[in-house]
């Protein structure tokens, strides 16, 4: 079956193919380990595993690299500003050293790790550091000084745009008017505005020597070196957020291509942001949600995975608490459904109804990842179901990810153990709720949490269930 992904590097969508058959190499751009992970920044993650799953349930063996950025980031997505690592040093106290860097590096690398395993993303093969690469950076550095298309200045050494014609001029990398770096700041060192750096002096404690001067290097290049690195060059499939298309991507593609005459990846994939309130979520301010946040707002991590794929990867996403709290009722509802349906059955009937809902999820899976279809599909189909097979339900956890054959049971076990009392509390809350006496049910719902469990409202009625915390 056709696997159709929409590739930023042509504009459109393009039938997937890969360089080798039956192997794909997918790099995705990994975090800046400065502090934790957003929810934003999750939902990078949660695309590019169901990208992963995607092909591996189209029979492909993928090579997953996802770096760690620990080094060369600076607080403008171009050469401007401090560097993001160097930041939390001063923030954390922590000495300006490279062992101070490593030990930032490692405490938020571990949380982010922790993060992946929440929301039930397969870990990556690969999570290089840039800062393990600093030779791989500085060999690919001195094959474009070496080809004069790097040149130096007092403060790195940056390259030419000049020298590579299609630079912002490709598909979805057009640069339209912005082309001649008309909105970008302008350093008076550099020849030209889009010109962009690939190596800094430095001018604190922490830099390495290379052929320049002592210095660290700029965040492009360390992701050009290191999928090239891990995954040879061309490779497959390379993904972002969609900030990443017009800086980081663009001067990643100019360089690998212009140093070695080939391109970096055959298929660009971007996902829209998760836009709250005041704009794009970042590392900073009030926008700052983590799935801690999350937990203490009593929400499941995959509850929180569910929300995401209720959307299209495509489609920008504006985060609010009551709708994340609806897709939790509609998650946890799902899973009560199954729970119910626990007398799983392998007949004819039932297999050729799995079947067939399995053949309509794998047509929206493979056009350009639509996890919106599916879910859907669950709700107006679950209900009519009298028995579940199990390879239905292995099958939707290995596409989605949602791991329903485990939280299903462990739901099942949480709703068996609730005590007698608190049935009777919940039974109450029913009776009151039926009747409109909110004063009541609102009461009985309160000593029903002080006891630590919890009360949902779902489509198949009231679910009792010890709480998160
Ligand atoms: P960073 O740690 O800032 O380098 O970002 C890690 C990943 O998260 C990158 O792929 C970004 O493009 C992506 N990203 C950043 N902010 C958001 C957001 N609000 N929504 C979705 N993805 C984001
Ligand atoms: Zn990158």
């Amino acid at each position: 079956m056709k696997l159709n992904l929409y590739n930023t590097l042509s504009g459109a969508k393009e039938e997937f193919k890969p360089i080798k058959a039956g192997v794909v190499g997918m790099y995705n751009c990994g975090p800046t380990v400065y502090n934790f992970a957003h929810i934003g920044n999750l939902r990078a993650y949660v695309f590019a595993d169901i990208l992963r799953r995607t092909l591996e349930w189209s029979g492909y063996e993928v090579r997953q690299v996802v770096n760690i950025t620990d080094i060369g980031h600076l607080t403008s997505d171009a050469d401007e500003g401090d560097d993001k690592m160097v930041k939390a040093l001063k923030r954390e106290g922590k000495p300006m050293t490279l062992q101070g860097l490593r030990e930032i590096a490692e405490k938020y690398t571990e949380s982010f790790t922790d993060d992946l395993k929440a929301l039930n993303i397969e870990l990556p093969h690969e999570m290089p550091k840039a800062s393990d690469h600093i030779s791989e950076d500085i060999a690919l550095i001195e094959k474009l000084v070496e080809k004069g298309i790097a040149y130096t200045t007092s403060d790195g050494v940056y390259f030419d745009v000049s020298k590579f014609p299609s630079y912002g001029t490709r598909g979805g990398f057009a640069l339209g008017e912005q082309r001649e770096g008309a909105r970008i700041a302008v350093n008076a060192l550099k020849r030209a505005p889009r010109d962009f750096s690939l190596w800094k002096f430095s001018k604190g404690d922490i830099g390495w020597e290379s052929p320049w001067g002592r210095g660290f290097p700029g965040w492009h290049i360390e992701c050009s070196a290191m999928s090239r690195k891990y995954l040879g060059q061309p490779f497959d499939i390379h993904t972002g957020g969609i900030d990443h298309i017009p800086t980081h991507h663009q001067n990643e593609i100019a360089q690998s291509e212009a140093a070695y005459g080939v391109p970096l990846a055959n298929f660009w994939l971007h996902n829209e942001h998760l836009i709250v309130k005041s704009g794009k979520m970042a590392k900073s301010g009030e926008n700052f949600i983590t799935l801690q946040t999350l937990r203490e707002k009593s929400i499941h991590p995959l509850s929180f995975r569910y929300y995401l794929l209720q959307t299209h990867y495509r489609s920008p996403l504006n985060f609010s608490w009551e709708a994340l709290q609806s897709a939790q009722i509609g998650y946890r509802g799902l899973l009560t459904e199954f729970a119910k349906k626990e007398n799983i059955n392998e007949s004819k009937d039932s297999t050729r109804q799995a079947e067939e809902m399995l053949l309509q999820i794998r047509n929206s899976i493979n056009d350009d990842l639509n996890t919106a279809y599916p879910i859907g599909l669950l709700w107006s189909s679950i209900f009519s179901f009298q028995t579940i097979t199990s390879r239905f339900v292995k099958e939707l956890d290995l596409i989605l990810g949602l791991d329903i054959e485990n939280q299903s049971k462990k739901l099942a076990e949480e709703m068996n153990s609730v005590p007698e009392k608190i049935k009777e509390l919940a039974k109450k809350r029913e009776e009151a709720r039926s009747a409109k006496d909110f004063k009541t049910s609102d009461g009985l719902r309160a000593e029903i949490q002080a006891a630590g469990y919890a009360v949902m409202d779902t489509d198949s009625g009231p679910i009792v269930h010890k709480s998160l915390q």
